[in-house]
C-alpha cells in the first residue's frame, strides 16, 4: 500500500525526541521558545506554536477580534477546520469560489463578496502553492478588512521569493504528520502586529497574563498572574518542538524532494490528453505539498486506483457540502468552479520517502485505472 502522505522520520529525529523526554520540563520549557525563534527565524516574522493547525485558526480568528456577526470569505475547497473555528466564534462564512487553474480563491469573487460586515479574507495556500496577498492588500485599499493566510501546506513555500509567513495580517501552520514539516500534530500562528501576535497567544495559553505591567490587581509575589479573557491549552509539548526543530533542519531537502517527485509526475503524465496538471503560478515556488490531477470518471479512477494499492485521496470535499454547514442554510451551487474541481480531481502520494520506482507504479496503475473505467 502506497498512502497519499507519510512523514519523514529519521534517527535525528527521534534522538532529538528522547533527549527532550529525558529533560526537566517535557512542556512549557526551553524547547518550545527555541522552536518559536527558529519557525520565527525561517519565515521572517514573529511566531507562536499550538499543538494543531486547527488550533492556529481558532487563535489566528480570535486575535483578529472575530466575533458574532462578522463576516469572513473562505474558499471552499479546503479542510473544514478553515471555516468551522470561524463559526465557533460566531462568524459568518462566505464562500468565494476559485480559479480552476490553480485552486487558489480568485480575487474576482471575492471583491463581489465584500461587504461592510467582511472582516477577514481567508487565502489557503492550496497544495503548497501560495496566493498573492498584493493582489488582496490591492482590493481592500483602505477598507479594515484583514488577510488570514491558511498556509497548512506552504511552510518552505516562497512568492516574489519571500517566504510564506509575513505577508498576510496573520498566517496559520500546520505540522500534520503528512504536512511539509511534523511534530505529530502541532500548529504554529505568525503576525507581525503585535496586538493579535498577543490576543492570539494569550489565548492559545489559557489566557493567563504574567506580565506585571498589565496587571489590573496589586501583585503580592512573584507567583501572581491574572486572567482577563478566558482562553484555550492550545500548547505544544517540549518533546514535540524538539521534533520541530529537527525537521526544520531539514525542510530544504524535504523541499528538494517534493519538487523532484513533482517534476518527475510532470514528465510522466504530461503528455496525456486524459490528465490535466495544476497550474503553477509564474511567481511562486511551491513546496508542494499535494500532486492534483483532474480526470474525467474520478469516481471510478480513484477508486480503481485504491483497489490497487495506491491511496490517492481527494482535495477537497467543498466545505459547504458537509452536514453541519446544510444545517446553516447552505446550498450546493455556491461555488460551481470548487464543485467541478472537486469532481475531477485526485491528489497522487507525494512524500518525501516516496520512490523514483514508486512513482512509476503508481503512475502505470494510475493508466490501468483510466483504462478500466467503462
Ligand atoms: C491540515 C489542515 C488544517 C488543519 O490542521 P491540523 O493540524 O490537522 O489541525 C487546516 N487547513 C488546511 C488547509 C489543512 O490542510
Amino acid at each position: 500500500m502506497i498512502p497519499y502522505g507519510r512523514q519523514e522520520i529519521l534517527q535525528s529525529d527521534i534522538d532529538a525526541v528522547v533527549q527532550a523526554l529525558r529533560s526537566d520540563l517535557i512542556t512549557t520549557g526551553s524547547l518550545v521558545d527555541e522552536f518559536e525563534r527558529r519557525i520565527s527565524e525561517y519565515v521572517q516574522c514573529p511566531t507562536f506554536t499550538v499543538n494543531s493547525g486547527t488550533a492556529a485558526l481558532h487563535a489566528a480568528y480570535y486575535g483578529l477580534g472575530l466575533i458574532p456577526g462578522d463576516e469572513v470569505i473562505t474558499p471552499p475547497n479546503t479542510f473544514v477546520a478553515t471555516q468551522a473555528t470561524a463559526i465557533m466564534l460566531g462568524a459568518k462564512i462566505v464562500f468565494a469560489d476559485i480559479d480552476p487553474e490553480t485552486g487558489l480563491i480568485d480575487v474576482d469573487c471575492v471583491e463581489k463578496l465584500i461587504t461592510n460586515r467582511t472582516k477577514a479574507i481567508v487565502l489557503v495556500d492550496y497544495a503548497g502553492q501560495p496566493c498573492d496577498v498584493g493582489l488582496f492588500r490591492k482590493l481592500i485599499g483602505k477598507r479594515k478588512i484583514k488577510i488570514v493566510q491558511d498556509a497548512a501546506h506552504s511552510l518552505g513555500s516562497l512568492i516574489h521569493g519571500k517566504p510564506i509567513g509575513s505577508q498576510a495580517d496573520v498566517t496559520t501552520f500546520s505540522f500534520f504528520a503528512t504536512k511539509n514539516i511534523t511534530t505529530g500534530e502541532g500548529g504554529a500562528v505568525s503576525t507581525n502586529d503585535p496586538d493579535i501576535f498577543r490576543k492570539a497567544k494569550e489565548f492559545a495559553r489559557q489566557g493567563i497574563v504574567r506580565d506585571p505591567n498589565r496587571f489590573q490587581n496589586p501583585a503580592p509575589g512573584p507567583w501572581y498572574q491574572e486572567v482577563h479573557n478566558f482562553g484555550l491549552n492550545y500548547r505544544l509539548t517540549d518533546f514535540q518542538s524538539a521534533l520541530g526543530i529537527s525537521q526544520l533542519n531539514k525542510i530544504s531537502e524535504f523541499k528538494e524532494k517534493r519538487k523532484s517527485i513533482h517534476q518527475l509526475y510532470n514528465q510522466i503524465l504530461g503528455q496525456r490528453t486524459d490528465i490535466k496538471l495544476i497550474s503553477k503560478n509564474e511567481e511562486s515556488d511551491p513546496m508542494w505539498h499535494l500532486y492534483p490531477i483532474f480526470v474525467e470518471n474520478r469516481d471510478i479512477v480513484l477508486t480503481n486506483l485504491r483497489n490497487q494499492g495506491v491511496m490517492a485521496q481527494t482535495n477537497y470535499i467543498p466545505a459547504y457540502f458537509h452536514p453541519a454547514f446544510y444545517q446553516l442554510g447552505y446550498m450546493k451551487g455556491i461555488c460551481p468552479r470548487s464543485e467541478d474541481f472537486y469532481n475531477r480531481e485526485i491528489s497522487l502520494p507525494i512524500y518525501v520517502g516516496l520512490t523514483q520506482s514508486e512513482v512509476e507504479e503508481i503512475c502505470n496503475k494510475l493508466f490501468l485505472a483510466l483504462k478500466n473505467t467503462n
